[in-house]
């Protein structure tokens, strides 16, 4: 569970009354969204879609919905395939010393208003009656910004 879902539930929670004025904590720190790619990503299942998963019509095959292009952030970690220990460099595992495989977790770029929960595809004005940023553009952040790998590099 990472703390930045959690502050947004909790202040969602509370109402505008005891949420005016909040801040989320920026701990941990969002994703610094390094690396940035078009990929193809299917609306129906929301989920990035490879080549392979396509039939001849070029729809995805689990949903026959055509897949639209959408930016996605890349982060790199790695994967111990035997016990599922994941870790940001390569190597061997640390807890079977297994060795590591590289992994790309794509998460789907949002927007989001930093005082309230909004969220949207596209980028957009906070209109929320109310919120502190109402009227202030929406951040531009990855869905999983704050849950490892994506944070900001140290
Ligand atoms: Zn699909
Ligand atoms: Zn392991
Ligand atoms: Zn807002
Ligand atoms: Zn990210």
């Amino acid at each position: 569970m990472n703390r930045f879902r959690t502050a947004v539930i909790l202040a969602a929670g509370l109402g505008w009354a005891g949420f005016a004025g909040a801040r989320l904590p920026d701990d941990p720190p969002a994703c610094d969204l390094a690396t940035i790619a078009s990929l193809d990503y299917c609306p129906g299942c929301q989920i990035p879609v490879e080549k392979e998963a396509l039939n001849k019509k070029g729809e995805h095959v689990d949903c026959e919905t055509r897949p639209v292009k959408a930016d996605f952030c890349l982060k790199t970690f790695h994967l111990c395939a035997a016990c599922g220990a994941r870790a940001e460099g390569p190597g061997k595992c640390a807890t079977c010393k297994t060795n590591l495989v590289p992994q790309v977790a794509k998460s789907k770029i949002v927007y989001r208003c930093k005082n309230c929960a909004g969220r949207s595809d596209q980028p957009k004005a906070c209109d929320q009656e109310g919120c502190e940023g109402k009227g202030k553009p929406y951040a531009k952040t990855c869905a999983d910004s704050g849950a490892p790998p994506h944070v900001r590099k140290k």
